[in-house]
């Protein structure tokens, strides 16, 4: 409760928008499109510059995710050796073990 979005609309719509006017103000100066044609470009250029945005931090957070795990790997079961399921697991779900303080 509470949360207003507000982060997620500056992210969906504030920032390619204002990617896509950049954009839009170069392009069209560069070819002098008149109005009605720059009008035209921006739905098909917004959608664009909006993909190319999202799915390039998608893949910002993925690579960071895959430096973070080489740097500070998933601890190990001290029974089995094999890798936790998370960093606070208190309990190894290949061999069972169990070390939950009560
Ligand atoms: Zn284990």
């Amino acid at each position: 409760m509470g949360y207003s979005h507000l982060s997620t609309f500056i992210y969906i719509a504030v920032i390619p928008g204002a990617i896509t006017g950049l954009a839009l103000g170069y392009i069209g100066d560069r070819f002098e499109l008149t109005s009605l044609q720059r009008l035209i470009a921006a739905v098909p250029l917004w959608l664009a510059i909006l993909s190319g945005w999202v799915f390039g931090m998608a893949g910002l957070a993925y690579l960071f995710g895959v430096a973070l795990a080489l740097i500070y790997p998933m601890p190990r079961c001290a029974c089995c050796g094999q890798p936790l399921l998370c960093r606070h697991a208190e309990q190894c779900f290949h061999c069972g073990a169990d070390w939950h303080k009560t």
